[in-house]
C-alpha cells in the first residue's frame, strides 16, 4: 500500500472513504474535494485516482452511455484487480465478487481459449434483487 503524504492527497483520500460504494467521475472527486474549501487540482486528482487504482482500492469502468471513467471506492472487498465485478443494469449497483465466484470460468476460459481474464476492469451486466423486486411489484 502506498503512502499519501500531501494533503491534497489526504483530502482526495478522504472524500473517496466517506464515499465509498458510489459511483464517481474524475471531475465529481475534484469538485467534492474542492467543495470543502481544500486545493486539488485535476491532475493532483487524476494522479491519485492512478495511484488508488494500481492499488486496487479502485475499481474503474465505463457506464453504457458515458464517455468518462466511473471510479468506485472499495477497501472492504479485497483488491478490485484481482477479483471479478457485476454491475445492476438498472441500479447502476457493483458488487464486488469472490474469486471462487468465477473460478471454474477462469480456468475453462484459459483452457479453450487460451485468455486470463483482466480483473481490474471486469464488469458483468445483471440485474439485483433489489430491482426484480421492485419489477415484480411494478414499482417504477
Ligand atoms: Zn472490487
Ligand atoms: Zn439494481
Amino acid at each position: 500500500m502506498a503512502v499519501y503524504t500531501t494533503d491534497a492527497g489526504t483530502r482526495i483520500v478522504e472524500f473517496l472513504k466517506n464515499n465509498a460504494g458510489k459511483r464517481l467521475t474524475a471531475s465529481d472527486i475534484f469538485n467534492g474535494v474542492n467543495a470543502s474549501g481544500h486545493e486539488a487540482d485535476m491532475s493532483t486528482v487524476y494522479r491519485y485516482i492512478d495511484k488508488l487504482y494500481n492499488d486496487g482500492r479502485l475499481l474503474k469502468y465505463k457506464e453504457a452511455n458515458s464517455k468518462a471513467y466511473s471510479y468506485q471506492y472499495n477497501e472492504t472487498y479485497g483488491s478490485c484487480r484481482e477479483h471479478t465485478h457485476a454491475q445492476c443494469s438498472e441500479c447502476g449497483k457493483i458488487f464486488h465478487m469472490q474469486n471462487e465466484v468465477l473460478a471454474d470460468a477462469a480456468k475453462k476460459m484459459q483452457e479453450q481459449y487460451g485468455i486470463n481474464i483482466d480483473y481490474r476492469r471486469t464488469v458483468i451486466p445483471g440485474i439485483c434483487n433489489e430491482c426484480k423486486e421492485k419489477k415484480k411489484r411494478g414499482i417504477r
